[in-house]
């Protein structure tokens, strides 16, 4: 391991370690705000910042100059009010029933999904007695949440449905972002401006961390990438300006030299075709290390890093622990060491990808117990 990528002193009683840049989720904003220009920036702070905490995470984006976010669901809208009083707080998943007095509170702005959606809200508007911000969520085509065309044309033929909103933005998601060269993405983008053209006092939103590197038509007013800012690279081909925040390590407990048909772990999996060495790391599935980066001797698994060497995992994953094989590591490894799960050298993708998953689910997933390492700086 390059000893700048070892960069704290981690406490006797850490099991697994979780490092998060903060200097780069905020050069991550900057950078993705120059790309964009002249269109804004925003950040997708849901689910706890992508598992990173609200509570860090909104502060820093703040303070780079971020003034718009968006989360997922009405608690989430709560938190992140109370971390930014002003800003402006979208929720993607639109208006919870009975929930618009909540949001109203909140000043958040719901990214209304379905006409039932919009008369509530405007409901709550006119017994108020103000117009309230509101978001059109529009589907162009992803089959999630939104308004579908026949809606929005009835939307349009009853606009008197919308007198008491301020629709502040028209927003549409792609479904196939991640491949630029999709037809879809281009259809899609047809089908948003065919309605965002009706409301030209509103911004429009149509991509996340993918749409944004798939051309400059995708960018409308306003970009939401979340995956992104966190250091995620979510389009296969080519690179987001970002750089990576999260840095996972994890504990070598124990070594052990096993002889040749030995098995290891949970179902006895795994059998030693050679005598073997095994480091033995703390950190499992409770940890957020899929399950599915369990190996047996004919389907491999994960690796990780020790002491400079790619190490496969061996045997299952299990909740606390995983074994893994250090046979061919040429540097000696022992109890106390540290080893890579995530770090420069170890993207999230590629986590992802022994798992049969992607980044994403590996980035919000990571667990509650890691001894968590917020830092602005690397200390000398
Ligand atoms: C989660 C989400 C985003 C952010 O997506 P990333 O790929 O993480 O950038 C943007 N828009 C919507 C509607 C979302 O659900």
């Amino acid at each position: 391991m390059k000893q700048d990528q070892y960069p704290f002193n981690f406490p006797s009683t850490a099991s697994a370690i979780l490092c998060i840049n903060l200097e780069n989720i905020k050069n991550n904003w900057i950078s993705l705000s120059r790309f964009v220009h002249p269109a804004e920036c925003a950040a997708v702070v849901k689910a706890d910042a992508y598992g990173l905490g609200v509570q860090h995470v909104v502060p820093c984006l703040h303070a780079a100059g971020c003034n718009t976010f968006f989360i997922a669901t009405p608690k989430e809208a709560e938190e992140v009010r109370a971390l930014c009083p002003k800003g402006d707080i979208y929720v993607l998943d639109g208006l919870f029933l009975d929930t618009a007095p909540f949001l109203a509170s909140l000043e958040a702005i719901p990214c209304l999904s379905s006409i039932e959606e919009v008369k509530e809200w405007s409901a709550h508007a006119g017994n108020t007695g103000r117009k309230l911000k509101s978001c059109l969520h529009i589907d162009s085509g992803l089959t999630r949440l939104g308004l579908d065309p026949r809606q929005m044309m009835y939307l349009l033929e009853n606009n008197y449905l919308l007198n008491n909103l301020d629709i502040v933005l028209i927003m549409s998601h792609l479904a196939t972002a991640d491949e630029p060269l999709d037809p879809i993405n281009k259809i899609q983008n047809n089908n948003f401006d065919r309605f965002r053209k009706y409301f030209p006092k509103a911004k429009a939103s149509l991509a996340a961390s993918d749409g944004m590197m798939i051309g400059k038509e995708f960018h409308h007013n306003l970009v939401r990438p979340g995956y992104a800012l966190y250091g995620g690279q979510a389009v296969k081909e080519g690179q987001t300006p970002v750089k990576p925040v999260v840095s996972v390590y994890a504990r070598v407990l124990q070594i052990r030299e096993i002889p040749e048909g030995t098995s290891v772990g949970y179902a006895c999996s795994w059998k030693a075709q050679r005598d073997t060495r095994i480091a033995v790391l703390a950190i499992g599935y409770a940890d957020g290390l899929p399950r599915s980066s369990s190996a047996t001797n004919t389907i491999k698994g994960g690796t990780v890093r020790i002491q400079e060497s790619v190490c496969p995992i061996v045997g299952r994953v299990s909740m606390d622990l995983i074994t893994v094989d250090i046979t061919d590591c040429p540097k000696k490894i022992v109890r106390g060491d540290f080893a890579e799960i995530i770090t420069l050298n170890k993207s999230l993708e590629e986590v992802g990808h022994e798992a049969g998953t992607i980044g994403y689910e590996i980035l919000t997933r990571l667990g509650k117990r890691y001894e968590r390492i917020y830092y602005e700086m690397k200390p000398q």
